[in-house]
């Protein structure tokens, strides 16, 4: 099954995507995980990518799309995956349906988990991430056992240099402009599965998983 989460940032895709993934054993394909680890190691990519992400801009189609193909052509990604944070951009959503349809595949369904801007502000600012597992913790709703530790890998917890207020604001504008027009392409071609974000990980999840199974069955 091949899966795609949609959302602006801080809906809970990262953590959404993660658990769907590990219940149908697929991987779980986060392109801003794949671009920090690329800006952390230093690599010729991760210096091309670093300002945008710095800025919370996109970065841009031509790394994105050459990016993905390649992790798409990996041995695991054969029985399917589970998107996240990609695509982004209308041409970013035309590429991928383009070389998946070369190998005769198609996105079974995209999920949409939406939230409202002021909530997305609050859930980043109290947003932590273990720079080892990339597991992710919220302060509030989903605190770590012990205090800014990993309960996995017990590395102490930090928080993404793009997570500040005022680049909060700038990736929910950009979302706005270049991401939402995804909901109307994918609406058209009827996979598109709507979740509001409320009521915690923990209930939302359940839903996720009712939708995905329906379009199972188609
Ligand atoms: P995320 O962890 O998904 O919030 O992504 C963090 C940052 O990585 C974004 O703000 C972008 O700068 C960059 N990024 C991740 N995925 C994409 C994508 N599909 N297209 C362009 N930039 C991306």
């Amino acid at each position: 099954m091949r899966l795609v989460f949609l959302g602006p940032p801080g809906a809970g895709k990262g953590t959404q995507a993660r658990m769907v993934s590990e219940k149908l054993g697929l991987p779980q394909i986060s392109t801003g995980d794949i671009l920090r680890e690329a800006v952390r190691r230093q690599t010729e990519l991760g210096a091309k990518a670093k300002a945008y992400m710095d800025a919370g801009e996109l970065v841009p189609d031509g790394v994105m799309l050459s990016l993905v193909d390649a992790r798409l052509a990996e041995a695991d990604c054969h029985r399917g995956f589970v998107l996240d944070g990609y695509p982004r951009t209308l041409p970013q959503a035309r590429a991928l349906d383009e070389v998946l349809s070369r190998a005769k595949q198609r996105i079974d369904g995209v999920v949409l988990i939406d939230v409202a801007d002021d909530e997305v502000v609050r859930r980043l600012s109290r947003r932590r991430v273990c720079p080892q597992c990339k597991g992710l913790y919220n302060l509030d709703a989903d605190p770590p056992k012990v205090e800014g530790v990993c309960d996995q890998c017990g590395v102490e917890l930090i928080t993404r240099t793009d997570d500040s207020e005022g680049t909060i604001r700038n990736r929910l504008e950009v979302y706005r402009n270049e991401t939402l027009p995804l909901v109307e392409y994918y609406q058209a071609k009827g996979i598109l599965a709507g979740v509001p974000s409320e009521g915690g990980i923990q209930k939302v999840f359940p839903v996720i998983m009712e939708k995905i199974s329906r379009l199972r069955q188609g």
